[in-house]
């Protein structure tokens, strides 16, 4: 049989991978040594050599689209049709289970899938409906409680109450969260794998049809497989199926969401014969960019330790441009990438990656400007954003109390007690009389057609946008902006939910006043107030539809989005202590290893070229900073560095320790302060750090007001 097509576009140890004798098998190997395209040739191989079906493979990838990639250069190396072929993601593989046995798995027919927000709503009524404080406990808290335990495999039942106040009243949730979600028949994510899982251990009929079926089990980015996926795993395999991971440790970036780098060690534990291969050569990047890779990637402790080489010598250096700050940077990547399409380079061949989706904004605009096309990957637009558009509905609502889409988007976010059947009321009302919900709200309350209850909770509604409207009248824009994302209480509704992804709305929300600080309007829009011109031009950037998947556009996404993928040319911004590594992660040591493994990943997805970036003063999250350059930049050997502005300073290693200290509480409590609208009043509570820092002052004509330090322009008030 003709295997050579298959074999002839790998190197020796590759082959091995492939060809190796039809057994368990440990990929281990550093970023484009060919991992994937070994998990590939092998499924085809294996096919081929042994006769498989498709049926009989199951493989699992990182994304849906590396899904897809797989099928199609499987049915390219063999042109046949993979039909049959289980390859996809835990998540969707898992979810393919339940629906071919939804009864075993005591599922209704149409069970549905609870994304996390849906999740986290869920959670939210339960809470309420139980009377507990979601003060004190918080729903997101609940919720990866909830998570945690299923990706470890354990429902309520399993948990003992115990005595302590904080495990009982999880684990009561999470069995009234189980009860509700049985009811309904919807499942969430983690429970996806965590049912399919034990649907096959429950089941041993149906665990043995698998075990039969799946002779193969092939697994790509094992370093970012949890416990529940790691058993799921084992249990599909079982006694006669063959499991071949690939993975690389260096590239482990998931450890926030539960992935166990130590599952690579349980593997060679569990699967004792196991044969292991090193790829050693890489073929994605240039030596200098390879070897300032590894040189970074060498500064973390506890690696396998491997060495990458590649037979493309030399390469351009990397370019490290000093901004001045991040307007600078992001003209300076646009520049470099209008130079990169007039040396005949294509949009679709660069890749603009950053640490977290709120840098995207600065960088968006300059595209604009410039009029290159340009995709977001994984993440909407700025102005697209939920959070973004919350905000923007409030500062239309304040603006024109007649805006109907605004009002219906915002008035119970945050929750106010607004029901849908109210909403409904109003809405027919509005259409009766041919007003707006506005209108038929003031109408409505006046004629007393609502509960006392529903009429108080709107009416705060109302009286809020009235006091917003007159609160901002004397304020530049941005600290209108400013005020109304804060007393519209949408910060404070982010921020109690917790987490990364909640987090970053509240980043979010702070960078809409940095786009406010920044907006100067266009030749249409200079006779309009500023508020409403800033409007119009966000309405306009939303609009503008993201380019077709397949034109030719810039890429921009963030280095987790980044994973397994190469680009020619890519362009890394914002590398300033503190934003990368983020903040979250100096205070422990793990984290800031996995910063350094994503910044090894966003290094290593460049092919030909890489420039690094960052900026001495950044506006971010409505707040100027001054970092200091990363540190990983100091962790690059000069040698492979080309600075395209001397750099001021060098990071020296606990320089970010200087920046809490730096002053950024002048207003301590019981100092007497003045705000240009307020006037004078006491600093009654501070709260807070950094960009989040608030204060509480009571003013002497204003009454007791909460306001964002960053933003509000507090002076220390003269004694009188
Ligand atoms: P990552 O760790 O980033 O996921 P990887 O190890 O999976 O990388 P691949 O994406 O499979 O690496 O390969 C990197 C690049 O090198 C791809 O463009 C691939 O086509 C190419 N490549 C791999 N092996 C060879 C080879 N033997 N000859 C030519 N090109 C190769
Ligand atoms: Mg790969």
């Amino acid at each position: 049989m003709d295997v050579s097509h298959i074999l002839n576009s790998l190197n020796e140890e590759q082959r091995k991978a492939v060809t190796g004798d039809p057994g368990h098998m440990l990929v281990l190997a550093g970023a484009g040594s060919g991992k994937t395209r070994v998990l590939v040739h092998r499924i085809a191989w294996l096919m081929q050599t042994q006769q498989l079906s498709p049926q009989s493979i199951l493989a699992v990838t990182f994304t849906n689209k590396a899904a897809h990639e797989m099928r199609s250069r499987i049915e390219e190396l063999l042109q046949i049709s993979t039909f049959g072929m289980w390859v996809g993601t835990f998540h969707g593989l898992a979810h393919r289970l339940l629906r071919q046995h939804y009864e075993e798995a005591k599922l209704p027919k149409e069970f549905q899938v609870l994304d996390s927000d849906d999740q986290h709503r869920t959670i939210k009524r339960i809470m309420k409906a139980m009377e507990v404080d979601d003060s004190r406990w918080q729903p997101r808290q609940v919720q990866s409680y909830i998570n945690q335990k299923k990706d470890e495999g354990l429902r309520a039942a399993h948990i003992e109450p115990g005595y302590d106040i904080y495990t009982k009243t999880m684990q009561r949730l999470y069995q009234a969260y189980e009860e509700t979600c049985e009811r309904a028949g919807v499942v969430d994510f983690a429970e996806l794998l965590l049912r399919s899982l034990e649907l096959l251990r429950d089941n041993a009929g149906l665990l043995a049809h698998y075990q039969r079926r799946f002779q193969h089990v092939l697994v790509d980015e094992f370093q970012d497989t949890n416990a529940i996926q790691y058993a799921w795993i084992k249990l599909l395999a079982g006694q006669e199926g063959k499991v071949m991971i690939v993975g690389d440790d260096d590239q482990s970036i998931y450890g926030w969401r539960g992935a166990k780098i130590e599952n690579i060690h349980r593997f060679s534990r569990d699967f004792a014969d196991a044969m292991t291969i090193r790829l050693e050569q890489n073929y994605r990047s240039t030596q200098t960019i390879l070897s300032a890779a590894n040189q970074l990637i060498s500064y973390n402790q506890d690696r396998l330790g491997k060495e990458l080489w590649t037979d493309v010598s030399g390469g351009d250096p990397i370019d490290l441009y000093a901004a001045f700050n991040e307007i600078d940077e992001a003209h300076y990547i646009v520049a470099r990438i209008e130079q990169w399409a007039r040396e005949g380079g294509r949009y679709s061949e660069a890749a603009i990656l950053y640490r977290s989706n709120a840098q995207s904004r600065v960088i968006e605009d300059s595209l604009i400007q410039a009029g290159i096309p340009y995709r977001v990957y994984g993440g909407l637009r700025f102005f697209e954003r939920a959070e973004i558009k919350d905000a923007l509905a409030y500062l239309r609502l304040v603006l024109h109390h007649d805006d109907d889409i605004g009002f219906e988007r915002v008035v119970n976010l945050p929750t106010r007690g607004v029901g849908n059947k109210t909403l409904e009321q109003l809405r027919v009302y509005a259409r009766e009389h041919n007003v707006s919900l506005w209108q038929a709200s003031i109408a409505m309350i006046q004629a007393g057609d609502f509960t006392a209850r529903a009429a108080r909770a709107l009416q705060i509604f109302i009286d809020l946008i009235i006091t917003l409207k007159d609160d901002i009248e004397d304020l530049e824009l941005d600290e209108q902006v400013g005020w109304i994302i804060t007393n519209s209480g949408l910060v404070e509704h982010h921020k109690s939910q917790k987490g990364e992804k909640a987090q970053a709305k509240v980043e979010n929300l702070e960078e809409l006043i940095t786009a406010a600080k920044q907006f100067e309007p266009g030749e249409a829009e200079q006779e309009l107030p500023a508020l409403q011109a800033f409007l119009a031009h966000a309405a306009l950037e939303a609009g503008e539809a993201q380019a077709a998947k397949h034109a030719d556009c810039v890429q921009m996404m963030t280095m987790h989005t980044a994973k397994g993928l190469e680009f020619p040319l890519v362009c890394i911004a914002g590398l300033e202590e503190g934003l990368f590594p983020h903040q979250m992660s100096l205070a422990e040591g793990n984290r800031l290893e996995e910063e350094r493994r994503l910044c090894y990943v966003g290094m290593t997805r460049a092919m030909q070229r890489l420039i690094l970036s960052y900026a001495e003063s950044r506006m971010l999250h409505g707040r100027q900073t001054f970092n200091p350059p990363s540190r990983f930049l100091d962790e690059i050997p000069d040698e492979f560095l080309h600075e395209v502005r001397a750099r001021k300073q060098k990071a020296v290693a606990p320089r970010f320790t200087q920046q809490k200290s730096s002053p950024e509480h002048p207003h301590s409590l019981g100092r007497r302060v003045r705000h240009p609208k307020f006037g004078d009043g006491v600093v009654v509570s501070v709260e807070g750090q950094g960009a989040h820092a608030r204060v509480q002052v009571n003013f002497d004509q204003h009454g007791s007001k909460w306001l964002v330090l960053a933003y509000a322009k507090l002076e220390p008030a003269t004694m009188v």
